[in-house]
């Protein structure tokens, strides 16, 4: 007997490389290539470091209330943490709690996974259609809950609001979450559906849409029945998950809605005009309504193409698993020019 045999093993998510070189151009992790709002540069200049000496404040109110205001919801309906993979786990921890197996695509965010797996939950991957999109019907079945990011990553591909509030309507016996990490890039939030579904989680993050991978600053909407029995578990896990720059910084930003509907707006342009380049050198990929697109070549291995890039001092994202998007390489939008150099290497890549 050994004391690794109580160890609570699992094989953790990888995250996307975050490299040190300068210059290069970073189209992995689907970060945001604008700054954070000027309104997040002001409040930055007015921390008071002396302030630090104390703890923050547990119930996050100021940032709560920047959130809850933004998008006309009561504070008791909105939730924070350490970026949404924090708020994520802790969903999973407090909601999935069933012997029946919690329900999620094949092909999506690869940590749910891994929560599941570190928390010992039963779960059922079901395949999403050859084109990528989830038909609603293959979660209507028993089961311990359900996840699914809308729009769906690294696919890109979103689903509309009525198939979404069908999957929820046929599962009000289990909690459904709604992760919507690239919502603000084209798709139709659930976030309305708070009101008419108790057991909905809508899930979001301020590291794409707003600019702040760094901050580390997730939140979702529930009912106050279910946000109390989030807030319950997260209390009882660690009361002071967000630091102070981040509770003021946060709330800086949620208070910029300008800036907020330019950068996403210039993200989308670019995104709708490196649609049609990639196409144009025979890229083929589902409807992107992310800050991403999900593309192949049909006459050259997406390893081959990564390896290319790479040596041009250009990263993207290449899945090995599961095997049908082997070939597939996820490209974050950048800025203009960042996609222009993109285009040019992948041009001399494919030899015209
Ligand atoms: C990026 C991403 C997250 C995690 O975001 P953080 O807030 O940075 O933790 C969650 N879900 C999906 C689908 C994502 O792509």
């Amino acid at each position: 007997m050994s004391w690794e045999e109580n160890v609570r093993k699992v094989v953790p998510y990888t995250p996307g490389e975050q490299p040190k070189i300068k210059n290069i151009i970073k189209l992995n992790t689907n970060e945001n290539p604008y700054p954070p709002s000027p309104l997040v540069y002001r409040a930055y200049e007015e921390i008071c470091l002396e302030d630090y000496r104390k703890y923050p404040d547990p119930t996050c109110s100021g940032l709560v209330e920047a959130i809850a205001s933004f998008y006309g919801v009561d504070k008791d309906n909105v939730f924070v943490g350490v970026g949404s993979d924090d708020v994520l786990a802790m969903a999973f921890l407090t909601f999935f709690n069933s012997d029946k197996p919690i329900l999620f695509p094949d092909i999506t965010y690869s940590f749910y996974d891994v929560w599941a797996d570190l928390y010992r939950i039963p779960y059922r991957q079901i395949p999403l259609k050859d084109d990528f999109t989830i038909e609603p019907g293959d979660y209507f079945g028993e089961n311990g809950g359900v996840v699914i990011a809308n729009p769906n990553a690294p696919t890109g591909v979103k689903l509309p609001l009525d198939a979404i509030e069908e999957i929820i309507k046929n599962n009000s016996d289990v909690v459904v979450i709604v992760d919507e990490a690239y919502v603000d890039f084209g798709a139709e939030t659930a976030l309305p559906l708070i009101d008419k579904y108790d057991n909905l989680l809508v899930v979001r993050t301020y590291s794409k849409s707003r600019s702040l991978a760094g901050l580390r600053i997730g939140y979702a909407f529930g009912s106050k029945k279910l946000i109390k029995y989030l807030s319950d578990d997260k209390f009882s896990f660690n009361s002071y998950t967000m630091n102070m720059p981040s509770l003021t910084l946060g709330a800086a930003s949620m208070r910029d809605k300008e800036y907020f509907e330019e950068t996403t707006a210039k993200v989308v342009a670019t995104r709708e005009k490196t649609k049609k380049e990639l196409k144009a050198l025979g890229f083929e990929f589902g409807d992107s309504a992310t800050n991403f697109i999900f593309a192949r070549h049909p006459q050259k291995p997406g390893k081959e193409i990564f390896d290319y890039l790479r040596s041009h001092d250009i990263i993207v994202r290449r899945f090995d698993k599961p095997e049908r998007i082997s070939e597939y390489l996820r490209i974050s939008v950048g800025t203009d020019e960042e996609m222009d150099k993109l285009i040019s290497v992948l041009k001399e890549c494919l030899g015209n």
